[in-house]
């Protein structure tokens, strides 16, 4: 071992040791497959990183959590060589560590407060690569525990949605003792976790691990059912239910309603990437789902569903992979890893630039985009600076395939389906923020549905705050 860390090394050597660099497959290679990108650290090189940690009095990386992870300590048990315990130490306040390891933006929360990153060329402990680590260590050796269950309290909740936030607060809930059924549109549980994020981000199989440990440890699944259609959240509570939590995510697409905007081979990122990851359209000739395979594609957005649909386009075969963006990269909201990963494989970026209008074949099949250039005026209320468009720069594009990844907004149909639930402008579920309680009694709400689209740690840590207040609820006012 190229440093000795099984004694605690003094701060200045510690300072001293470069963060580990996380093995991937080669970008060439990966570009024509659907495996995981990044292989993961080894044992060594965990140990390694983890003592890179000083130790400092504050912690500022807890601060950095939305779910408060006792980063030092989890960091401690590494060292130790307790990596079970590590994952443990995580799962205490975050319930899908190999998730979280692998798609939290690090770079902007926890390893953003790092000192060890404070100064030029400084890099922070690579706190995301260690929760991915142990987590995985924990899972792939077997040594998953299931934890204490509560003698059961005789109370029953429903959860519709099984993104992070429904199944936070199934997870919690049932821990505690409560009768806990997830009611999920779709016909495998995990949300955005398996329909939106690609196989080569985040292996299904995680995932699914995840709701089996939920499964072991109580929580009921009901896949297929819409509720809204197939029951109403009135019907829920008709069914016996004390309490229910609403974590539906934003999942209704947004398109750009410009001219040929309906054209054939004009998808939506979340049809796009559903038909891919979720109904596994690259998995052929072993499921045999239809997608349309551009040659020449462009994917709109800036995002990390931008990012997902560019670089799963070139897994399917494209020849001309192009991000199309209106403002300049600094501007973008995908996480740098994800830009960083997407051109190492070649995909193009046409920055400051936007599509005004489609052109289609004989046969109603999309062929030539329009665009205009773009430059930056003043800052817009995001405080991003607003795109101008610049006057007769207009340019076309040979194009087979369009994503349009420009963001989505909330789907209304549990909304206008359950009377009393208020909503605020854009359709999202208006709560309380300190519960997440609705205006309606015994209803509760978090995540997408309720901040538009965010992330993943943001809607688990809202599902631990409503799984707080929702337990309290069931102790204090449900009499049984
Ligand atoms: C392609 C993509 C990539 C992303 N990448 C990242 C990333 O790298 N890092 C990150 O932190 N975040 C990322 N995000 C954002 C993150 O995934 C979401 O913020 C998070 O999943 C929201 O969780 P949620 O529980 O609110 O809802 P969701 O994950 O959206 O889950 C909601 C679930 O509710 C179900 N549902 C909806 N309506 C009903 C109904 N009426 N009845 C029953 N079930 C219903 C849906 O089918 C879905 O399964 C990404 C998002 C997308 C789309």
């Amino acid at each position: 071992m190229e440093h000795d860390v099984t004694n605690k090394l003094e701060k200045k050597e510690r300072m001293k040791i470069q963060r580990q660099v996380m093995p991937q497959q080669d970008p060439i290679e990966r570009g024509k497959n659907f495996n995981e990108v990044p292989f993961g650290l080894n044992e060594e090189q965990a140990i390694i990183e983890a003592s890179r940690c000083l130790e400092c009095k504050k912690k500022p990386c807890i601060d950095g959590c939305p779910v408060e992870v006792d980063i030092p300590a989890f960091l401690d048990l590494i060292l130790e060589k307790d990596f079970a315990g590590a994952a443990r130490k995580i799962k205490e306040t975050n319930s899908l560590p190999a998730v979280c390891g692998r798609v939290c933006p690090q770079e902007e929360q926890c390893e953003i407060k790092c000192i060890v990153g404070k100064g030029k060329n400084k890099k922070p402990v690579a706190i995301g690569y260690l929760e991915r680590f142990v987590a995985d260590y924990e899972r792939e050796n077997n040594l998953v525990q299931l934890p204490k269950i509560a003698p059961p309290t005789g109370r029953k909740v429903a959860i519709v949605g099984s993104g992070p936030s429904g199944l936070t607060v199934a997870g919690d809930l049932v821990k505690l003792g409560h009768e806990v059924t997830v009611f999920e549109a779709l016909h495998k549980p995990g949300g955005v976790l398996v329909y939106g994020i690609p196989e080569f981000r985040l292996p299904k199989s995680i995932v699914q691990a995840e709701c089996d440990f939920m499964a072991e440890m109580g929580v009921k699944f009901e896949s297929s059912v819409v509720i809204g259609k197939t029951d109403t959240v009135d019907e829920l509570f008709e069914m016996g239910n004390d309490a229910i939590f609403i974590g539906t995510g934003a999942g209704l697409p947004n398109f750009m309603k410009i001219p040929g905007e309906n054209l054939i081979g004009i998808y939506s990122s979340n049809e796009y990437l559903t038909r891919s990851n979720l109904m596994r359209a690259f998995d052929f000739p072993t499921y045999d789902t239809p997608i349309i395979q551009g040659k020449n594609v462009a994917v709109l957005g800036g995002g990390n569903t931008a990012m997902d649909s560019v670089r799963t386009a070139l897994r399917l075969g494209a020849e001309n992979a192009n991000i199309i963006y209106r403002r300049s990269e600094a501007e973008m909201p995908a996480r740098i890893e994800e830009i960083h990963h997407a051109k190492e494989e070649g995909v193009q970026f046409h920055l400051l630039t936007t599509p005004i209008k489609y052109f289609g074949d004989d046969d109603g099949k999309v062929q030539k985009m329009e665009c205009l250039k773009m430059e930056l005026g003043e800052p817009d209320a995001s405080g991003r600076r607003r795109p101008v468009p610049m006057k007769g720069s207009n340019f076309i594009m040979d194009i087979d395939l369009v994503v349009v990844a420009i963001g989505n907004s909330s789907n209304p149909l549990v909304q206008s389906t359950t009377p009393g639930l208020d909503t605020n402008k854009w359709g999202n579920i208006v709560v309380d923020e300190a519960t997440m309680l609705t205006s309606r009694k015994g209803v509760y709400a978090g995540g997408d549905i309720v901040t538009g689209g965010a992330t993943v740690i943001l809607a688990a840590g809202a599902g631990k705050v409503a799984a707080r207040a929702m337990h309290k609820y069931l102790m204090d006012e449900v009499k049984k």
